[in-house]
């Protein structure tokens, strides 16, 4: 994320005044609280969230959701792949808020969303300010360590979800059409579906996003089908589109955008998208993505996330720019003569450090953005030549920046994908 105070505040935010060691009282329904092998499995390892991943690991999310603006919610089911972590896993503890559970269940598959499916025992926690709630999930019986289980919930957001930004056709550059975008970033993940949300788990996800005709949508991930299935929500014309992540990502990556969207191809792994009033300014100023992607992986490692596009988004995206495989960027950024574009290249450089390699809480939020200072200085003011001729790459400065994360790591719990 660009803009740092902000996102360091946001992390401190999530952190602050919580503790995980602590016994909330009430936090857990009394129906529930004489169930010793329950609350033995209500663990903690984040204090920023309710997961308890030390008992059971969230291997994919798969999103069915349809927007409807008119409500400003998001309505269907997500199918989360879990994977116990120890023998006998009692409970699955997910972080909501504002997210309204209607039915908890155990489907056949990871995409088996219509089904048979068996209902569960599921409750939910008082409010926490900060946290939100905690959705308790009882397993399926007998899950020996190892085992794998479908959780199928089917939930539906809130006009209030702290990720989900609605705008109306005037707010945006064309007037025509409404408009979404989220910001999951430090802990808002937990508005938008019910997820282990800290960034000590990583995941896979998938989804199938119905969205009103002609409307496009985008996620962070790859787009599977650029034409849209035509399909009918309530009576109304929607288009459907599916998205693919295959990389394991901590859940405050993912990302949805909604809109009258035209994309202009920069390269064949780099697009830029906006709305056609915007698209081709955008296009001229980030002509040189490639360049600054290709100069990332000299200093790097290989590009392991397949696409790379920016997504320029109304003026109202509260920050410069926020990373991901579709990295959202403010219009601020259309100087007309490309002086702003070391932004992108913080944002690129974030496609290893905090994508691939991610504080494990948020009390350690400065090593995304601190250990990514040096790099994205590098791609954005030296000619390749420079760095080709220096042997900048994995010679040097990677032994460097394993230095400073082996000093750092002696003090700060850090998550890595391998
Ligand atoms: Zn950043």
């Amino acid at each position: 994320m660009c803009r740092h105070l902000c996102a360091a505040q946001a992390a401190l935010d999530a952190c602050k005044g919580l503790d995980s060691t602590q016994t909330e009282p009430g936090l857990y329904p009394d129906s529930h609280a004489n169930d010793a092998a329950v609350v033995k499995q209500l663990t903690r390892p984040d204090p920023s969230s309710f997961a308890n991943s030390d008992i059971v690991k969230v291997l994919n999310y798969h999103l069915d959701l349809a927007a409807d603006f008119d409500s400003t919610t998001f309505k269907g089911c997500v199918v989360l792949t879990v994977e116990t972590v120890v023998d006998n896993a009692e409970v699955i503890v997910l972080d909501i808020r504002d997210v309204n559970i209607t039915s908890a269940a155990s489907v056949a598959s990871g995409t088996d969303v219509s089904g048979t499916a068996t209902p569960l025992d599921w409750w939910v926690t008082r409010k926490e300010a900060k946290l939100g709630q905690a959705v308790v999930v009882r397993l399926p019986a007998g899950l020996a360590k190892g085992a794998k289980a479908f959780l199928k919930l089917e939930y539906s957001t809130a006009p209030s979800a702290s990720a989900l930004q609605w705008l109306r056709p005037e707010q945006t550059e064309g007037k025509q059409h409404p408009y979404l975008f989220s910001q999951c970033q430090a802990i808002h993940a937990r508005s938008l579906l019910p997820s282990h949300d800290t960034p000590g788990v990583k995941s896979t996800y998938s989804a199938a996003l119905r969205v009103p005709a002609p409307l496009q949508a985008l996620m962070t991930a790859i787009l599977d089908n650029e034409v849209a299935e035509e399909v009918t929500v309530d009576g109304k014309p929607y288009n459907q589109f599916r998205f693919t992540q295959a990389v394991p990502i901590p859940i405050y990556l993912i990302g949805i955008l909604i809109g009258n969207l035209k994309k202009r191809d920069l390269s064949p792994r780099c697009a830029v998208w906006s709305e056609p009033e915007v698209v081709d300014k955008a296009a001229w100023e980030f002509e040189d993505i490639e360049r600054i992607l290709g100069a990332a992986e000299k200093l790097c490692g290989p590009y392991q996330w397949g696409r790379y596009d920016l997504a320029v988004l109304p003026g109202s995206f509260p920050y410069g720019g926020m990373e991901s495989q579709l990295t959202f960027v403010t219009p601020s950024l259309l100087a007309g003569d490309r002086s702003l574009v070391n932004v992108i290249a913080h944002e690129a450089a974030h496609s290893w450090s905090g994508n691939l390699v991610t504080n494990n809480d948020w009390q350690s939020f400065f090593l995304n953005e601190g250990t990514l200072d040096t790099p994205s200085h590098l791609i954005i003011h030296l000619p390749l030549i420079v760095l080709q001729h220096y042997h900048l790459s994995r010679h040097m400065l990677v032994p460097s920046l394993t230095d400073s994360f082996h000093r750092y790591t002696r003090l700060h719990r850090l998550h890595c994908l391998h």
